[in-house]
């Protein structure tokens, strides 16, 4: 619905004057009022009264009311304001992502998905993962590399966010994925982006810190662990992480800085884990590894 705005044409003083009726006779209702200079040589203000449309014709009322006992003659005059969708606006900004074999698009971009595309959808909303961080690009490129050369059946996703790398490796093989935050909140839109995408069965949701969770137990060792945190957490679970691998485990690491790579993979060979390649995007990288 649109917001309109009715406002009086006055001088600085005699703007100051409504503003302070109104302020008493509508602030208090949650309106937004205001003042603003037009033209300064000429001692032009508008004092203005926000609203919705549906709202116009009683404010109005009220408005005139207000004044009629102070200025008689003053003319309420009206602006509609641009109707902004402001969620969709920025949504629309948010164009497709493409890495690997995936694209990762929001609602609005269903139309745009190619033939041989896996199609990802995943709205922007309360957690991280709509594809357009470097981190989350390399890793579904990654993914992709890895289910593709080698036989993975148990997927870990640690830190799972809006669940969209959970969705990726379940969307390329039959896979059953374990999937894991620290923030419910996040387990609770990666649960329904897992719906809004189809899938019906093969991901499971925990919201655990790390790896205190029986979840782990019950659904590993896990022939790929993919972690797209950050850098410290990372290095400290290494020898957590490790240990739930399968004999022949592959690793995807990422939410590294470039500059961070090295204290990375010195703590992943500490834990048994082989350097298999690189990927770098947007000062980030994600890091392939597996198990010696
Ligand atoms: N996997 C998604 C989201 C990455 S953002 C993607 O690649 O786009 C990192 C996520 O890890 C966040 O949702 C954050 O809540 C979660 N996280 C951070 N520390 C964690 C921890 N110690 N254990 C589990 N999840 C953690």
């Amino acid at each position: 619905m649109s917001e309109i705005r009715l406002y009086v044409t006055t001088t600085e003083k005699t703007a100051e004057t409504v503003m302070a009726l109104m302020s008493d006779a509508f602030e208090e209702e949650g309106y937004a009022i205001a003042t603003m200079e037009i033209d300064e040589k000429r001692d032009l203000w508008e004092a203005s009264l926000y609203l919705m449309a549906d709202e116009e014709e009683e404010m109005r009322a009220r408005f005139a009311a207000l004044l009629a006992p102070h200025f008689p003659d003053m003319p309420i005059e009206r602006e509609v304001l641009p109707d902004v969708d402001w969620i969709a606006r920025s949504l629309e900004g948010l164009k497709p992502v493409r890495a690997g074999r995936f694209v990762v698009h929001g609602s609005h971009d269903r139309g745009k998905v190619r033939a041989g595309e896996i199609a990802i959808e995943i709205d922007a909303g309360q957690a991280f993962g709509t594809g357009h961080h470097g981190t989350t690009a390399g890793c579904l490129e990654a993914i992709a590399g890895v289910m593709r050369s080698r036989p993975v059946r148990r997927v870990l996703d640690l830190g799972t966010g809006s669940g969209v790398l959970a969705i990726a490796a379940r969307k390329l093989a039959p896979v059953s994925v374990l999937a894991t935050d620290i923030d419910p909140v996040a387990t609770r839109v990666a649960r329904e982006n897992v719906r809004l995408n189809g899938i019906v069965s093969g991901i499971a949701l925990e919201t655990a810190p790390g790896f205190h969770s029986t979840a782990f137990g019950r659904h590993g060792p896990f022939d790929l662990i993919i972690a797209n945190i950050l850098a410290r957490p990372l290095m400290r679970m290494a020898p957590q992480l490790a240990a739930q691998l399968a004999p022949g485990g592959q690793v995807v690491l990422s939410g590294i800085l470039a500059e961070q790579r090295w204290k990375v993979l010195a703590a992943y060979n500490g834990a048994g884990l082989r350097h298999v390649r690189t990927l770098w995007r947007e000062g980030w990288v994600t890091i392939h590894l597996d198990r010696r």
